[in-house]
C-alpha cells in the first residue's frame, strides 16, 4: 500500500499544531484532522503557558502568540465550607520573575494551526478519527469516522488525554478514573479596570476546601478582559464538579467579589490527567511510540507531575515528534526501534524532568491525595477556630500537621524549591 502523506497528525491542538508544522517545515507531506470545526474548539478555553515553554529551544516562536496577560504570582486561599477565605497567601514566582502568560486555547490553537498550514501543512476540520490503519503490526494510516481510510508513513497521536488513537495503536492503556478528573469552567467577561481592582492583573486564585465541599480545587485565571472560573473533581469520587461551582456561585465571595461586574459568556467541560503523575512508570501508559506511531502531548502523558500543567509538554513533544517523523521517514525505518529517537529526544528536554518530579507521587502514596487536601481542610478550621492573634503552644502542632506540609506542597508547586522554614513564617507571620 502506498502513502498518500509522510505523516498524519490527529488533533490539531497544542501538540498535533506543532508536530504539523515542524513536520512540513522540514518538508514532510503532513495531514492535520480535527474533529472540531476550529482547532482549540474542543479544548477547554484556557490556562497559563508557564515559562517552560518559552525557554525551550525550538519554541521561541511562542512569544509571538496571542498571550493575554502575563502571570507573576497566584493566591492561594484556604476556605471553609461557606467558601469563606480562612487563610490567604501569595506566592510570587523566584524563577525568572514570573510565571507565564495566559491564553486562550481557541485563539492560540488556531494560531499554531495556522503556522502549520502557513509551513505547508494540510488541515482538515470536522474530522473525526475513530481508528489506525494496521498492517504487519505496523500502524500505517487513519480510519475516519465517514470510513475514509488515509494512508502515511507515520500517524501522531494527539488527540489529548483520552487519546483513542494511542488505545487503538496498542501504545497506551486507557486511563484508570483516578487518574482522571472532570472540569468545569465558566468563562466571563469583565472591565480591564476590575480586573486591576481584583488584584488579578498579573495574579490567578487557586481555592481549596474539603473535597466534599469544594471539589479538588477552584481557580480564577484571569484574562486580558475576562477571566475563568474553573472547578475539577476526580472522576473516581463519582461527583459532578458543577456542585462545587454551585457552592461557589452562592458564596458571599462571589457576591461581593465578581456578582456584579462579571458577564457569562460562555461554560465549558473537559478532563484532565490527574495525579499520580501520568508519566511512562504509571499504569496509563506502556510507550509513547510504536512501529509507525508516535504519541504527542496529553496523549504521551507529557505534563508536569506536579501541577498537570500541559501545555508546554505538549508543544515541545509535539516538536520533537515532528522532527521525529522527519528523520525518521528519509532512511525508511519508522519502526519502533527508529522511533525510539523520540524518546532520546525528549529524555533531554526540561519535560522530562517535570513529568518525573517524584515528591508528589511520594507525598500522595505516603499520605493519598485527600490527606492533602484534609490538611488544607485542617488549616482552616484550625483558623477559623482559633485565629491567628493568641499563639499557644499547640500552633506549633498545627503548623507541622497542616500549614507546613501544605505550603510545602503548593511552595514546591509554584518555585520548584522548599520554602525554607523562615520563609514559611515570614508567610504565616505576614
Ligand atoms: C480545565 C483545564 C485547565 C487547564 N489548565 C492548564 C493550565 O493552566 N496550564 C497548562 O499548562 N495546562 C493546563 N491544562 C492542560 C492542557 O489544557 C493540556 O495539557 C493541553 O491542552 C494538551 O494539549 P494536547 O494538544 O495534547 O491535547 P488537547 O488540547 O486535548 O487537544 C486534542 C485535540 O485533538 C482533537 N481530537 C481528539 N480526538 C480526536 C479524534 N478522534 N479525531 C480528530 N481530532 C481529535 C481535539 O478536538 C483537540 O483539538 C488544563 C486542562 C484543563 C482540562
Amino acid at each position: 500500500m502506498g502513502s498518500e502523506y509522510d505523516v498524519v497528525v490527529v488533533g490539531s491542538a497544542f501538540a498535533g499544531a506543532v508536530a504539523a508544522k515542524t513536520a512540513a517545515e522540514k518538508g514532510l507531506k503532513v495531514l492535520v484532522l480535527e474533529r472540531a470545526t476550529e482547532p482549540g474548539e474542543k479544548v477547554v478555553s484556557g490556562g497559563i503557558l508557564t515559562h517552560d515553554a518559552f525557554n525551550e529551544p525550538g519554541l521561541e516562536f511562542l512569544r509571538e502568540g496571542p498571550l493575554e496577560r502575563e502571570i507573576k504570582g497566584v493566591r492561594w486561599s484556604i476556605c471553609n465550607g461557606n467558601v469563606e477565605p480562612a487563610l490567604e497567601f501569595i506566592f510570587r514566582s523566584t524563577d525568572d520573575g514570573r510565571v507565564g502568560y495566559s491564553i486562550y486555547c481557541y485563539d492560540f490553537c488556531k494560531w499554531l494551526t495556522n503556522l502549520a498550514v502557513g509551513a505547508g501543512a494540510e488541515f482538515r476540520n470536522n474530522t473525526t478519527v475513530v481508528d489506525v490503519v494496521k498492517e504487519d503490526g505496523f500502524v500505517k494510516g487513519v480510519v475516519t469516522e465517514k470510513g475514509e481510510k488515509i494512508n502515511s508513513r507515520v500517524v501522531i497521536a494527539a488527540d489529548g488525554a483520552k487519546s483513542l488513537i494511542g488505545i487503538r495503536a496498542g501504545v497506551r492503556r486507557k486511563m484508570p478514573p483516578e487518574n482522571v478528573e472532570n472540569c468545569v469552567v465558566l468563562d466571563f467577561t469583565i472591565p480591564e479596570r476590575e480586573i486591576r481592582r481584583l488584584g488579578l492583573s498579573d495574579t490567578f486564585e487557586i481555592y481549596l476546601g474539603k473535597p466534599e465541599e469544594l471539589g479538588t480545587l477552584v481557580w480564577i485565571f484571569p484574562y486580558k478582559e475576562s477571566f475563568h472560573l474553573g472547578v475539577g473533581a476526580n472522576v473516581s469520587t463519582r461527583k459532578n464538579p458543577t456542585i462545587f461551582l454551585e457552592r461557589f456561585l452562592h458564596s458571599k465571595l462571589w457576591k461581593d467579589r465578581f456578582e456584579d461586574i462579571a458577564k457569562f459568556r460562555a461554560w465549558m467541560w473537559n478532563t484532565v490527567p490527574a495525579n499520580p503523575p501520568l508519566d511512562v512508570e504509571s499504569s496509563m501508559l506502556q510507550e509513547t511510540y510504536g512501529n509507525g506511531v508516535l504519541v504527542a502531548g496529553d496523549a504521551g502523558g507529557f505534563l508536569d507531575s506536579v501541577t498537570s500543567a500541559g501545555l508546554y509538554g505538549a508543544m515541545v513533544s509535539g516538536m520533537l515528534a515532528g522532527e521525529t517523523a522527519a528523520e525518521t521517514i528519509p532512511k525508511g525505518d519508522v519502526s519502533k526501534e527508529g522511533l525510539s529517537i523520540y524518546g532520546d529526544k525528549y529524555k533531554n528536554r526540561l519535560i522530562w524532568r517535570l513529568m518525573h518530579r517524584t515528591w508528589k507521587r511520594d507525598l500522595i502514596s505516603g499520605n493519598g491525595a485527600e490527606e492533602i487536601v484534609q490538611w488544607g481542610s485542617n488549616v482552616s478550621n484550625y483558623v477559623v477556630k482559633r485565629g491567628f492573634d493568641q499563639p499557644k503552644p499547640s500552633d506549633l502542632k498545627f503548623l507541622s500537621e497542616g500549614l507546613l506540609p501544605l505550603l510545602k506542597y503548593f511552595g514546591l508547586i509554584f518555585n520548584r524549591k522548599i520554602p525554607k522554614l523562615s520563609e514559611l513564617l515570614t508567610l504565616f507571620m505576614g
